[in-house]
């Protein structure tokens, strides 16, 4: 993807109006003389900026419009330190709005639906997101919020709701409560929004197959309005994102350059009409590719594909860069294996190794199988690895994703 000449055009008028303001970015860029960029490789010079400049700026260093224009501001949640503060202005509330209602049109929703909120509202952006963009569509919005599922599914029943917007661990718990209390032929839901987690196939399925309904990935960031910046077309995976309004790169985030589309790396995002709180070069630390090629819904938005976890996953092996997923989803496609593994590198004789242990799960030549799976590997990495099979039972059964990656070489 590269920037077109519109898009330049918005990202000086952010520019400018960065240094106007004189936030951190606005000193960033006059520290450098930068006033304006005029091509694709200017654009590529600009600095990053990173969740760590947004904390120093708190509480209100980010603000770049006058104050009487800030009509609200939204927190991120901030597991760890300083909270990050984004300042919104009407407009910036209402282009969320309007980005918002393009992913439920997408999703196929209308103003005939009943779109039943259950993320928070309060600091965080998601509640008040999905129910701006649904007022927005015209649909009917049932505001709850997070938890009482006792209440949860009576308004779902009696309100007759066809939308569920949840996270995928809430949309999942749902399901279940559904199945034990026998009222699948009382709820009226056709299709879920789910947002804010990375969830595996199996969880999809799961909650796909056990309330019936159609599912779509919505994505977003507080630091960039919140979640409704893209969303899946039905019968495809890879989010459309709305590039009128951000613009998408996808960096190598050891050396900070652009990767050809296809490639998997780091997503970072440029705001091109946000007055509130513009943001030039932001790295999101998610993991996605640029999906290549027309998509098949005829719409013209570019699209990345789904989140495939955080670039503190990324291991760096033969000078290529390997995210854990990439091996998961290799060895989910195979039956002759479990969904356990566990990835060993080592430095031997000036060379990096790469070994992958994984489970059988019945009889099989495994001989045979590893090579199939060291192939298919090395297909998706570009190296191949050696794969070593192991009995059922045999790998520490772990929940961090991280644990399961072994690195010897520094020992
Ligand atoms: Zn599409």
């Amino acid at each position: 993807m590269q920037i077109s000449e519109k898009q330049i055009e918005l990202v000086n008028s952010r520019i400018q109006a960065l240094e106007k303001a004189g936030s951190f970015y606005g000193k960033k860029l006059k520290e450098a003389g930068i006033t304006e960029i005029r091509t694709a490789e200017d654009f590529g010079k600009l600095p990053f900026s990173e969740k760590s400049d947004l904390r120093d700026a708190y509480p209100l260093g980010l603000m770049t419009a006058p104050e009487e224009e800030i009509v609200r501001i939204h927190s991120s949640s901030g597991t760890t330190g300083t909270p990050v503060i984004i300042p919104y202005t009407a407009k910036d509330v209402d282009d969320w709005a309007i980005m918002f209602r393009r992913c439920y049109e997408t999703a196929g929703i209308t103003n005939l639906d009943r779109i039943q909120i259950t993320p928070g509202y309060g600091l965080w952006t998601a509640g008040i997101g999905f129910q701006n963009g649904a007022e927005k569509l015209g649909a009917m919005v049932i505001p709850m919020g997070p938890g009482n599922t006792d209440k949860q599914l009576q308004m779902m029943q009696d309100m007759k709701s066809t939308v569920l917007c949840s996270t995928s661990s809430y949309a999942l718990l749902l399901a279940e409560e559904i199945e034990k209390r026998g009222i699948k032929d009382k709820i009226h839901l056709k299709k879920g929004v789910i947002g804010s987690e990375r969830w595996s196939d199996k969880m999809r399925e799961r909650i796909h197959n056990e309330l019936g309904i159609e599912l779509f990935d919505i994505y977003g960031l507080t630091e960039i309005y919140g979640p409704g910046i893209g969303i899946n077309c039905p019968g495809e995976t890879a989010m459309h994102y709305w590039d009128d309004f951000i613009y998408l790169e996808i960096i190598d985030p050891a050396t900070g350059k652009n990767v050809p589309d296809g490639e998997v790396g780091e997503i970072v995002i440029t705001t091109l009409v946000k007055e509130g709180a513009p943001l030039i070069r932001y790295r999101t630390h998610d993991l996605s590719r640029i999906v290549p090629g027309k998509c098949r819904c005829g719409r013209c938005y570019p699209r990345i594909d789904v989140i495939m976890g955080r670039t503190d996953d990324m291991m760096k092996i033969k000078g290529v860069n390997v995210f854990p997923s990439q091996i998961e989803e290799v060895i989910g496609s195979f039956d002759e294996i479990s969904s356990e593994y566990q990835i060993r590198i080592s430095h031997l004789d000036g060379k990096d190794t790469m070994r992958i242990y994984v489970e059988a799960t019945g009889d099989h030549d495994w001989a045979s199988l590893s090579k199939r799976i060291a192939e298919k590997v090395k297909s998706r990495i570009g190296f191949t690895p050696i794969v070593k099979i192991v009995e059922i039972g045999v790998l520490p059964r772990s929940m961090k994703k991280t644990a399961r990656v072994i690195d010897e070489r520094y020992d």
